[in-house]
């Protein structure tokens, strides 16, 4: 029996899905009946481990190289996932880096490498994803929006955090512009949203939760007191994108054990 969770039927193109946070969304999506494509930018092997894996669940995937960041590369990504599946009702636009480096310090290749691949790739994304959500038009026999776009941003879209002023930056970016193309959209029925993860156990902060002792001072920023997993990211993504979150657009879903709590006021204040 279907659900307002299911995505059957359904082609979502999911950036950086080859390991952590988008990995999590990808096995998710393919759960709940849809097609995926597994993009990535070097992690060929890994994506054909994801495509793998969700076939030999029984869902159907591609794996595709492209690199966010550039116009021409994101196109032939869009032209490979239609040409596949025929359309593509969902983009998640996952893929995203980190290069921290104090603010004097900081180069602009830091700068510029952030801004290019967290927020330039994922303006050239939903901008494909747009055209062919219009130039497809309604499939009300799949879901009642035209299309559903979901940033995957971060609790530092709102926190500052110091030494990542490239990322933050790049992150409440995402903010503004998911914010604004949902109030453009909305008429077309293309409903677009926000996740913004807190700490998530992926490779971007490895570093962190397998040092026991940065891991313990990770926690105390963390009420729920546990450290996320791409899991918990990826059931949130499959819910905003079904039709059980129909008449959500426009707005940040965080999924963060309560980092946005001020969690120092706990004790303190
Ligand atoms: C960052 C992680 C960090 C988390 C919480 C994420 O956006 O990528 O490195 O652990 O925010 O600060």
């Amino acid at each position: 029996m279907s659900t307002q969770t299911d995505l059957a039927r359904q082609t979502a193109l999911i950036t950086g899905a080859d390991s952590g946070i988008g990995k999590g969304i990808a096995y998710s999506m393919a759960a709940a009946g849809a097609n995926v494509i597994i993009n990535y930018a070097h992690g060929e092997e890994a994506a054909r481990h994801v495509v793998k894996h969700i076939e030999d669940n029984g869902g159907k995937a591609i794996a595709a190289q492209a690199d966010v960041s550039s116009e021409e590369q994101v196109t032939a990504l869009f032209r490979k996932a239609c040409a596949t599946f025929g359309t593509i009702d969902i983009l998640v636009s996952n893929a995203g880096l980190q290069k921290d480096a104090s603010f004097a310090q900081m180069t602009l290749e830091q700068w510029q490498g952030v801004l290019n691949v967290n927020l330039t790739g994922g303006f050239l994304c939903a901008r494909e994803a747009v055209r062919e959500f219009l130039c497809r038009g309604p499939a009300p026999d799949r879901s009642r929006a035209t299309g559903k776009i979901i940033f995957i941003s971060s609790v530092h879209q709102q926190i500052p955090w110091a030494g990542h002023a490239n990322y933050a930056t790049s992150k409440g970016g995402i903010m503004l512009l998911m914010k604004t193309i949902a109030q453009e959209l909305a008429p077309q029925r293309i409903r677009v949203n926000a996740i913004a993860p807190g700490a998530i156990k992926t490779n971007i902060n490895r570093s962190v939760w397998e040092t026991p002792e940065e891991a313990a001072k990770l926690r105390e920023l963390i009420p729920y007191d546990r450290i996320g997993e791409p899991a918990d990211v990826g059931s949130v993504a499959t819910w905003l994108a079904s039709d059980a979150a129909d008449y959500v657009t426009g707005t940040t879903l965080y999924v963060d054990g309560g980092m946005m709590l001020y969690p120092g006021f706990r004790t303190g204040g």
